[in-house]
Formats: C-alpha cells, structure tokens, sequence
C-alpha cells in the first residue's frame, strides 16, 4: 500500500520535531492534503495505526485538511479554483494555467506533550 510508506514518511518528519521539543508523546498530528497529492486520505487515516505502533505517535491522531485545487491564469492573471480533472481558468476557460495548490502533502501542526 503506497499511503503506508507515505505515512511513514510523515512519521520520521513527527518523530524528529517531538525529539526537537522532547516530547513524551503526540497527542494530534494535523495533514494539509491537496487532491492533486495522489495519496487517498482515507488510506492514510486506515494506514497510521499500522505505521505509528510503538511510536511517540502510536495514541495520536491524525488530522486531514483537504486542501482546494486554485489555478492562476496565464492568459487573464486571475487565480480560481480548479478541479482534479479540469485545471483550466474558471474565469475565461484558458487551459494555460500555472497550479498554485492542491498537490500539499504537508503536517501544517503537531500537538504534543513536553514536559513541564
Ligand atoms: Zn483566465
């Protein structure tokens, strides 16, 4: 399963900023996801168990924030936001678009405990 070794990854990522911050334990670990990311939340959410055992994450929970697909325009500079099967400008219709988000794959913030 792909969202395994995504969310192992992501796991290293946690595990090095808890020992930044001496952490004892993570108590929420919050996901930006963009739907262009090509991870399925669900899967992830379903892989963390497996990936976290007998981490300092192993209690936590994980939090995903679907993130929205916004285009900017190279033709009439405006930034929209797009779907996953049509990037064009939701303004005038152009295909020549730049992606602005929707591919994050990022831990915007942790929850942790430290000690006192
Ligand atoms: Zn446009």
């Amino acid at each position: 399963m792909h969202e395994l070794s995504v969310c192992q990854g992501l796991l290293r990522q946690v595990k090095q900023i808890a020992l930044e911050h001496r952490a004892t334990a993570v108590e929420k670990i919050y996901l930006q996801i963009g739907p262009l990311a090509g991870v399925e939340p669900a899967l992830l959410q379903a892989a963390f168990p497996i990936a976290s055992a007998d981490s300092l994450a192993a209690q936590a929970q994980m939090v995903i924030r679907a993130m929205p697909i916004r285009v900017h325009c190279r033709r009439c500079h405006a930034d929209t936001e797009a779907s996953l099967n049509n990037l064009t400008c939701a303004d005038c219709g152009d295909w020549e678009t730049e992606l602005l988000s929707g591919d994050e794959l990022l831990i915007e913030r942790i929850e942790m405990q430290t000690p006192q």
